[in-house]
Protein backbone atom coordinates (compact mmCIF):
# COMPACT_ATOMS: atom_id res chain seq x y z
CA UNK A 1 0.00 0.00 0.00
CA UNK A 2 1.31 3.58 -0.55
CA UNK A 3 1.69 6.64 1.57
CA UNK A 4 -1.73 7.58 0.64
CA UNK A 5 -3.68 4.74 0.81
CA UNK A 6 -2.67 4.49 4.75
CA UNK A 7 -3.42 8.27 5.28
CA UNK A 8 -6.64 7.89 3.39
CA UNK A 9 -7.79 4.92 5.75
CA UNK A 10 -6.72 6.44 9.23
CA UNK A 11 -10.41 7.48 10.48
CA UNK A 12 -10.92 10.91 11.22
CA UNK A 13 -11.38 12.71 14.23
CA UNK A 14 -15.26 12.75 14.01
CA UNK A 15 -14.91 9.15 13.54
CA UNK A 16 -12.89 8.46 16.89
CA UNK A 17 -14.76 10.41 18.60
CA UNK A 18 -18.42 9.05 18.15
CA UNK A 19 -17.18 6.14 18.55
CA UNK A 20 -16.15 7.02 22.37
CA UNK A 21 -18.49 9.28 22.86
CA UNK A 22 -19.63 9.59 26.45
CA UNK A 23 -16.52 7.93 27.74
CA UNK A 24 -14.63 10.72 28.28
CA UNK A 25 -15.36 14.73 28.05
CA UNK A 26 -15.89 15.76 24.10
CA UNK A 27 -12.72 18.37 24.17
CA UNK A 28 -10.38 15.41 25.58
CA UNK A 29 -11.51 12.63 23.44
CA UNK A 30 -10.88 15.49 20.28
CA UNK A 31 -7.36 16.39 21.35
CA UNK A 32 -5.68 12.58 22.17
CA UNK A 33 -7.45 11.46 18.53
CA UNK A 34 -5.86 14.30 16.94
CA UNK A 35 -2.73 13.90 18.92
CA UNK A 36 -2.78 9.52 18.05
CA UNK A 37 -4.12 10.73 14.55
CA UNK A 38 -0.88 13.06 14.26
CA UNK A 39 1.78 10.12 15.75
CA UNK A 40 0.44 7.64 12.97
CA UNK A 41 1.01 10.18 10.64
CA UNK A 42 4.09 10.97 11.17
CA UNK A 43 5.23 7.04 11.77
CA UNK A 44 3.50 6.24 8.38
CA UNK A 45 5.52 9.58 6.44
CA UNK A 46 8.90 8.26 8.13
CA UNK A 47 8.03 4.74 6.37
CA UNK A 48 6.91 2.97 9.14
CA UNK A 49 4.17 0.36 8.53
CA UNK A 50 1.23 1.58 10.45
CA UNK A 51 -2.22 0.01 11.44
CA UNK A 52 -4.98 2.12 10.79
CA UNK A 53 -7.62 0.17 12.16
CA UNK A 54 -5.82 0.44 15.61
CA UNK A 55 -5.92 4.56 16.05
CA UNK A 56 -9.73 4.77 18.03
CA UNK A 57 -8.26 1.18 20.10
CA UNK A 58 -4.83 3.45 20.80
CA UNK A 59 -6.89 6.95 21.82
CA UNK A 60 -9.37 4.66 23.86
CA UNK A 61 -5.73 3.52 25.56
CA UNK A 62 -4.64 6.94 26.08
CA UNK A 63 -7.38 7.89 27.24
CA UNK A 64 -7.35 5.31 29.89
CA UNK A 65 -3.85 5.97 31.11
CA UNK A 66 -4.92 9.67 31.38
CA UNK A 67 -7.57 8.32 33.67
CA UNK A 68 -5.88 5.84 35.77
CA UNK A 69 -3.54 6.87 38.97
CA UNK A 70 0.20 6.94 37.27
CA UNK A 71 1.80 7.56 41.29
CA UNK A 72 0.62 4.07 42.75
CA UNK A 73 1.17 1.50 45.90
CA UNK A 74 3.89 -1.32 44.60
CA UNK A 75 4.93 -4.46 46.63
CA UNK A 76 8.58 -3.58 47.63
CA UNK A 77 10.16 -7.64 47.21
CA UNK A 78 13.71 -6.15 46.84
CA UNK A 79 14.97 -6.01 50.72
CA UNK A 80 16.48 -2.42 50.36
CA UNK A 81 14.18 -0.84 53.18
CA UNK A 82 14.39 2.82 52.14
CA UNK A 83 14.30 2.29 48.12
CA UNK A 84 15.24 5.15 46.47
CA UNK A 85 13.33 4.58 43.56
CA UNK A 86 10.10 3.36 45.61
CA UNK A 87 9.52 6.69 47.82
CA UNK A 88 12.52 6.04 50.23
CA UNK A 89 11.05 5.41 53.64
CA UNK A 90 7.83 3.78 53.64
CA UNK A 91 4.51 6.12 54.81
CA UNK A 92 3.13 5.10 58.05
CA UNK A 93 -0.19 4.93 58.32
CA UNK A 94 -2.47 8.16 58.68
CA UNK A 95 -5.75 9.45 57.38
CA UNK A 96 -4.95 12.23 55.60
CA UNK A 97 -7.33 15.19 56.84
CA UNK A 98 -9.29 15.90 53.43
CA UNK A 99 -10.73 19.40 54.77
CA UNK A 100 -9.65 21.78 56.48
CA UNK A 101 -7.50 21.84 59.34
CA UNK A 102 -6.22 23.90 62.31
CA UNK A 103 -2.93 24.35 60.04
CA UNK A 104 -2.08 27.63 60.99
CA UNK A 105 -4.92 28.01 63.37
CA UNK A 106 -4.89 28.13 67.25
CA UNK A 107 -8.08 26.20 68.58
CA UNK A 108 -7.23 27.71 72.17
CA UNK A 109 -7.26 31.86 71.34
CA UNK A 110 -8.72 31.10 67.83
CA UNK A 111 -5.78 33.28 66.49
CA UNK A 112 -3.38 32.58 63.94
CA UNK A 113 -1.25 30.28 64.85
CA UNK A 114 2.06 28.26 63.05
CA UNK A 115 1.87 25.30 61.11
CA UNK A 116 5.47 24.57 63.33
CA UNK A 117 3.25 23.32 66.68
CA UNK A 118 2.41 20.16 65.21
CA UNK A 119 6.09 18.53 65.07
CA UNK A 120 7.91 21.27 66.96
CA UNK A 121 7.40 19.91 70.43
CA UNK A 122 7.72 16.33 69.60
CA UNK A 123 10.99 17.07 67.92
CA UNK A 124 11.89 18.92 71.05
CA UNK A 125 11.32 15.94 73.26
CA UNK A 126 12.85 13.57 70.84
CA UNK A 127 15.57 15.50 70.96
CA UNK A 128 15.91 17.53 73.59
CA UNK A 129 16.49 20.93 71.58
CA UNK A 130 14.36 23.21 69.22
CA UNK A 131 13.73 22.24 65.60
CA UNK A 132 11.81 23.08 62.70
CA UNK A 133 11.39 21.40 59.12
CA UNK A 134 11.21 22.09 55.46
CA UNK A 135 10.90 20.33 52.44
CA UNK A 136 13.91 18.12 52.59
CA UNK A 137 17.54 17.74 53.75
CA UNK A 138 19.20 19.27 50.63
CA UNK A 139 16.37 22.36 51.10
CA UNK A 140 17.48 22.37 55.27
CA UNK A 141 21.57 22.38 54.10
CA UNK A 142 21.02 25.70 51.74
CA UNK A 143 19.01 27.44 54.30
CA UNK A 144 21.78 26.86 57.23
CA UNK A 145 24.45 27.64 54.75
CA UNK A 146 22.87 30.89 53.79
CA UNK A 147 21.61 31.95 57.09
CA UNK A 148 25.06 31.03 58.61
CA UNK A 149 27.71 32.15 56.10
CA UNK A 150 26.26 33.76 53.03
CA UNK A 151 29.08 35.89 51.53
CA UNK A 152 31.36 33.72 54.28
CA UNK A 153 33.60 30.70 54.25
CA UNK A 154 32.69 27.19 55.57
CA UNK A 155 35.32 24.93 56.44
CA UNK A 156 34.72 21.17 55.32
CA UNK A 157 37.03 18.29 54.78
CA UNK A 158 38.14 17.40 51.51
CA UNK A 159 36.47 13.61 52.36
CA UNK A 160 33.11 14.77 53.24
CA UNK A 161 32.81 17.03 49.51
CA UNK A 162 29.99 14.40 48.94
CA UNK A 163 27.51 13.82 45.96
CA UNK A 164 24.45 11.84 47.87
CA UNK A 165 23.01 11.23 43.77
CA UNK A 166 20.52 12.88 41.56
CA UNK A 167 22.70 15.82 41.92
CA UNK A 168 22.88 16.50 45.68
CA UNK A 169 26.52 17.30 45.93
CA UNK A 170 28.02 19.69 48.76
CA UNK A 171 30.57 22.02 46.64
CA UNK A 172 26.93 22.85 44.54
CA UNK A 173 24.78 23.68 47.34
CA UNK A 174 27.14 25.32 48.99
CA UNK A 175 27.97 27.74 45.74
CA UNK A 176 23.89 27.99 45.85
CA UNK A 177 24.15 29.15 49.27
CA UNK A 178 26.20 31.69 48.76
CA UNK A 179 28.78 30.64 51.35
CA UNK A 180 32.27 30.01 50.15
CA UNK A 181 33.81 26.03 50.51
CA UNK A 182 37.07 26.37 52.09
CA UNK A 183 38.49 22.99 52.06
CA UNK A 184 40.84 21.70 55.22
CA UNK A 185 42.92 18.63 54.73
CA UNK A 186 42.98 15.83 52.40
CA UNK A 187 40.51 12.78 50.98
CA UNK A 188 41.92 9.87 53.76
CA UNK A 189 43.33 12.01 56.66
CA UNK A 190 41.76 15.55 58.07
CA UNK A 191 43.16 16.55 61.36
CA UNK A 192 41.50 19.36 63.92
CA UNK A 193 44.72 21.30 63.15
CA UNK A 194 43.83 21.70 59.52
CA UNK A 195 40.37 23.28 60.35
CA UNK A 196 42.30 25.61 62.68
CA UNK A 197 45.00 26.46 60.39
CA UNK A 198 41.84 27.49 58.21
CA UNK A 199 39.93 29.89 60.84
CA UNK A 200 40.27 33.59 59.55
CA UNK A 201 37.93 36.56 59.78
CA UNK A 202 36.11 35.43 57.22
CA UNK A 203 35.28 31.87 59.12
CA UNK A 204 31.54 31.90 60.04
CA UNK A 205 30.59 27.90 59.79
CA UNK A 206 32.76 24.23 60.90
CA UNK A 207 30.81 21.90 58.81
CA UNK A 208 31.22 18.34 59.35
CA UNK A 209 29.19 16.22 56.26
CA UNK A 210 28.17 12.27 56.78
CA UNK A 211 29.83 10.59 54.07
CA UNK A 212 26.22 7.96 53.63
CA UNK A 213 26.55 6.08 50.73
CA UNK A 214 30.14 5.62 50.87
CA UNK A 215 33.05 5.14 53.23
CA UNK A 216 36.46 5.28 53.24
CA UNK A 217 38.84 2.50 54.77
CA UNK A 218 42.30 1.81 55.34
CA UNK A 219 44.56 5.19 56.17
CA UNK A 220 42.24 7.32 57.15
CA UNK A 221 41.45 9.82 60.07
CA UNK A 222 39.18 13.01 61.09
CA UNK A 223 38.23 14.15 64.10
CA UNK A 224 35.63 13.60 66.64
CA UNK A 225 32.42 16.28 66.73
CA UNK A 226 33.37 16.67 70.23
CA UNK A 227 37.07 18.22 69.07
CA UNK A 228 35.53 20.10 66.23
CA UNK A 229 33.14 21.29 68.73
CA UNK A 230 36.15 22.27 71.07
CA UNK A 231 37.81 24.06 67.84
CA UNK A 232 34.33 25.89 67.36
CA UNK A 233 33.91 26.63 70.93
CA UNK A 234 37.02 28.53 70.88
CA UNK A 235 36.91 30.27 67.99
CA UNK A 236 33.07 31.37 68.60
CA UNK A 237 31.61 29.72 65.63
CA UNK A 238 28.85 27.24 64.85
CA UNK A 239 29.33 23.68 64.34
CA UNK A 240 26.98 22.31 61.84
CA UNK A 241 26.44 18.77 61.01
CA UNK A 242 24.63 17.65 58.60
CA UNK A 243 24.06 13.77 59.87
CA UNK A 244 21.81 13.11 56.21
CA UNK A 245 20.04 9.71 57.46
CA UNK A 246 19.34 10.98 60.87
CA UNK A 247 18.79 8.27 63.03
CA UNK A 248 16.78 8.90 65.82
CA UNK A 249 16.63 5.75 67.82
CA UNK A 250 19.25 3.55 68.51
CA UNK A 251 19.45 0.63 65.78
CA UNK A 252 22.74 -1.31 66.58
CA UNK A 253 21.30 -4.52 68.42
CA UNK A 254 19.51 -4.65 64.80
CA UNK A 255 22.93 -3.98 63.27
CA UNK A 256 22.74 -0.63 62.06
CA UNK A 257 25.10 1.05 63.50
CA UNK A 258 24.72 5.26 62.25
CA UNK A 259 25.40 8.26 64.23
CA UNK A 260 22.36 9.39 66.77
CA UNK A 261 21.16 12.57 66.02
CA UNK A 262 21.13 12.87 70.05
CA UNK A 263 25.08 12.14 70.26
CA UNK A 264 26.07 14.78 67.21
CA UNK A 265 23.89 17.60 69.83
CA UNK A 266 25.92 16.18 73.03
CA UNK A 267 28.72 16.03 71.17
CA UNK A 268 28.52 19.81 70.67
CA UNK A 269 27.29 20.27 67.11
CA UNK A 270 25.39 23.48 67.30
CA UNK A 271 23.08 23.16 64.78
CA UNK A 272 21.96 19.67 62.68
CA UNK A 273 20.13 18.62 59.64
CA UNK A 274 19.10 15.51 58.20
CA UNK A 275 16.00 13.67 56.57
CA UNK A 276 12.69 12.40 57.83
CA UNK A 277 12.35 9.46 55.25
CA UNK A 278 15.23 7.88 55.23
CA UNK A 279 15.91 6.13 59.00
CA UNK A 280 13.79 8.13 61.00
CA UNK A 281 11.07 6.44 58.57
CA UNK A 282 8.89 9.07 58.13
CA UNK A 283 8.01 11.18 55.03
CA UNK A 284 10.03 13.32 52.86
CA UNK A 285 10.88 16.59 54.97
CA UNK A 286 14.60 18.34 56.11
CA UNK A 287 14.85 18.84 59.77
CA UNK A 288 16.64 21.51 61.09
CA UNK A 289 17.73 21.35 65.20
CA UNK A 290 19.78 22.79 67.69
CA UNK A 291 20.59 25.65 69.41
CA UNK A 292 17.66 28.11 69.70
CA UNK A 293 18.96 31.60 68.71
CA UNK A 294 20.49 29.81 65.22
CA UNK A 295 17.57 27.80 64.70
CA UNK A 296 15.11 30.91 64.93
CA UNK A 297 17.94 32.34 62.98
CA UNK A 298 16.88 29.77 60.07
CA UNK A 299 13.06 30.01 60.69
CA UNK A 300 13.42 33.85 59.73
CA UNK A 301 15.23 33.15 56.74
CA UNK A 302 13.03 34.73 53.87
CA UNK A 303 13.65 31.27 52.08
CA UNK A 304 12.63 29.62 54.93
CA UNK A 305 9.20 30.02 53.29
CA UNK A 306 9.80 28.90 49.89
CA UNK A 307 11.07 25.65 51.51
CA UNK A 308 8.53 24.96 53.93
CA UNK A 309 6.65 21.82 55.00
CA UNK A 310 3.08 21.14 52.81
CA UNK A 311 0.19 20.45 55.65
CA UNK A 312 0.38 16.54 54.16
CA UNK A 313 3.84 16.49 55.03
CA UNK A 314 3.47 17.74 58.43
CA UNK A 315 0.29 15.38 59.50
CA UNK A 316 2.78 12.61 57.82
CA UNK A 317 5.64 13.15 60.22
CA UNK A 318 3.18 14.50 63.19
CA UNK A 319 2.30 10.56 63.05
CA UNK A 320 5.88 9.17 62.77
CA UNK A 321 7.33 11.31 65.49
CA UNK A 322 4.83 10.22 67.64
CA UNK A 323 5.31 6.98 67.28
CA UNK A 324 8.80 7.44 67.96
CA UNK A 325 8.43 8.97 70.87
CA UNK A 326 5.46 6.53 72.25
CA UNK A 327 7.60 3.44 70.77
CA UNK A 328 5.69 2.32 68.49
CA UNK A 329 7.95 0.66 66.63
CA UNK A 330 5.63 -1.80 64.83
CA UNK A 331 3.81 1.60 63.49
CA UNK A 332 6.69 2.62 61.61
CA UNK A 333 6.81 0.41 58.44
CA UNK A 334 10.93 1.29 57.94
CA UNK A 335 11.70 0.47 61.24
CA UNK A 336 10.02 -2.43 62.13
CA UNK A 337 11.59 -3.75 58.81
CA UNK A 338 14.74 -2.98 60.03
CA UNK A 339 13.99 -4.49 63.37
CA UNK A 340 12.55 -7.80 62.31
CA UNK A 341 14.52 -10.51 63.21
CA UNK A 342 16.33 -12.98 60.35
CA UNK A 343 14.44 -16.13 61.60
CA UNK A 344 11.20 -14.46 61.33
CA UNK A 345 11.77 -13.35 58.18
CA UNK A 346 13.04 -16.82 57.38
CA UNK A 347 10.05 -18.33 58.65
CA UNK A 348 7.95 -16.14 56.17
CA UNK A 349 9.94 -17.26 53.82
CA UNK A 350 9.45 -20.60 54.11
CA UNK A 351 5.89 -20.43 54.33
CA UNK A 352 5.72 -18.71 51.39
CA UNK A 353 8.28 -21.04 49.19
CA UNK A 354 5.81 -23.92 50.16
CA UNK A 355 3.28 -22.67 48.07
CA UNK A 356 4.88 -22.52 44.87
CA UNK A 357 6.23 -25.20 42.90
CA UNK A 358 9.98 -25.37 42.20
CA UNK A 359 10.69 -22.30 44.74
CA UNK A 360 13.37 -22.67 47.24
CA UNK A 361 14.67 -20.47 50.21
CA UNK A 362 17.90 -19.06 50.23
CA UNK A 363 20.09 -16.86 52.63
CA UNK A 364 20.57 -13.87 51.66
CA UNK A 365 21.24 -9.86 52.62
CA UNK A 366 18.84 -7.10 52.97
CA UNK A 367 20.26 -3.40 53.38
CA UNK A 368 18.69 -0.22 55.15
CA UNK A 369 19.88 1.74 51.44
CA UNK A 370 18.49 5.70 51.19
CA UNK A 371 22.43 6.34 51.23
CA UNK A 372 22.85 4.89 54.91
CA UNK A 373 25.26 2.37 55.86
CA UNK A 374 26.91 1.76 53.01
CA UNK A 375 28.69 -1.24 53.67
CA UNK A 376 26.15 -2.78 56.37
CA UNK A 377 24.02 -5.69 55.33
CA UNK A 378 21.41 -7.31 57.54
CA UNK A 379 20.41 -11.30 57.10
CA UNK A 380 17.85 -12.47 55.44
CA UNK A 381 15.90 -15.07 53.62
CA UNK A 382 15.38 -14.57 50.16
CA UNK A 383 12.84 -17.42 48.26
CA UNK A 384 14.20 -18.18 44.74
CA UNK A 385 11.81 -18.31 41.64
CA UNK A 386 12.73 -20.95 38.94
CA UNK A 387 12.23 -19.80 35.62
CA UNK A 388 13.40 -17.43 33.33
CA UNK A 389 14.41 -14.92 35.75
CA UNK A 390 14.21 -11.54 33.68
CA UNK A 391 10.28 -12.75 32.17
CA UNK A 392 9.40 -12.81 35.77
CA UNK A 393 11.00 -9.69 36.72
CA UNK A 394 8.86 -8.27 34.21
CA UNK A 395 5.68 -9.81 35.07
CA UNK A 396 5.28 -8.94 38.18
CA UNK A 397 6.29 -5.61 37.34
CA UNK A 398 3.75 -4.71 35.23
CA UNK A 399 1.34 -6.32 37.76
CA UNK A 400 -1.28 -4.84 39.42
CA UNK A 401 -0.33 -4.46 42.29
CA UNK A 402 3.38 -4.30 40.53
CA UNK A 403 5.70 -6.24 42.46
CA UNK A 404 9.51 -5.03 42.40
CA UNK A 405 11.74 -7.80 43.32
CA UNK A 406 16.05 -8.25 42.32
CA UNK A 407 17.58 -10.78 40.13
CA UNK A 408 21.06 -12.21 41.38
CA UNK A 409 22.82 -14.90 39.25
CA UNK A 410 20.29 -15.09 36.65
CA UNK A 411 17.70 -15.83 39.55
CA UNK A 412 14.83 -14.10 40.53
CA UNK A 413 14.80 -13.39 44.18
CA UNK A 414 11.62 -12.04 46.93
CA UNK A 415 12.93 -10.70 50.07
CA UNK A 416 9.99 -10.39 52.03
CA UNK A 417 11.57 -8.24 54.86
CA UNK A 418 10.37 -5.28 52.89
CA UNK A 419 7.01 -6.71 52.12
CA UNK A 420 3.85 -5.63 54.67
CA UNK A 421 2.39 -9.06 56.08
CA UNK A 422 -0.90 -8.05 54.49
CA UNK A 423 0.39 -8.03 51.23
CA UNK A 424 1.94 -11.60 51.41
CA UNK A 425 -1.27 -13.10 49.92
CA UNK A 426 -1.67 -10.80 47.22
CA UNK A 427 2.06 -11.30 46.85
CA UNK A 428 1.52 -14.85 46.28
CA UNK A 429 -1.42 -14.94 43.90
CA UNK A 430 1.42 -12.33 41.39
CA UNK A 431 4.08 -14.49 41.52
CA UNK A 432 1.53 -17.74 40.41
CA UNK A 433 0.27 -16.37 37.97
CA UNK A 434 3.26 -14.68 36.60
CA UNK A 435 4.84 -18.19 36.61
CA UNK A 436 2.13 -19.52 34.87
C1 LIG B 1 20.42 12.29 51.85
C2 LIG B 1 21.33 13.36 52.22
C3 LIG B 1 21.05 14.70 51.88
C4 LIG B 1 19.86 15.07 51.05
O1 LIG B 1 18.69 14.87 51.78
P1 LIG B 1 17.25 14.94 51.05
O2 LIG B 1 16.28 14.79 52.19
O3 LIG B 1 17.22 13.83 50.08
O4 LIG B 1 17.15 16.26 50.39
C5 LIG B 1 21.93 15.67 52.28
N1 LIG B 1 23.03 15.38 52.98
C6 LIG B 1 23.34 14.11 53.33
C7 LIG B 1 24.59 13.84 54.11
C8 LIG B 1 22.50 13.05 52.97
O5 LIG B 1 22.81 11.79 53.29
Amino acid sequence: MNLQDILRDLPSVDEIARLLHGEYPHGLIVREAQRVLGTLRARARAGESIDPSRAAAETRAALESLASPSLRRVINATGVVLHTNLGRAPLPAFQPIDGYSNLEYDLATGKRGKRDVHTSLLLERLLGVPAIIVNNNAAATYLVLNELAAGHEVLVSRGELIEIGDGFRIPDIMAASGAVLREVGTTNRTRVQDYAAAISERTRCILRVHPSNFHISGFAAKPTIAELAALAREHKLPLYEDLGSGCLVDLRPFGISEPLASDSLQAGANIITFSGDKLLGGPQTGIIAGDEALVQRVRRNPMFRAMRADKLICQALETSLRNLLLERWEEIPALRMLRMPPEAVRARAERLAAQITGASVAEGQSVAGGGSTPDQTLPTSLVALPGNAARLERKLRLGDPPVIARIERDQLLIDLRTVYEKDEAQLLAAILSAMS
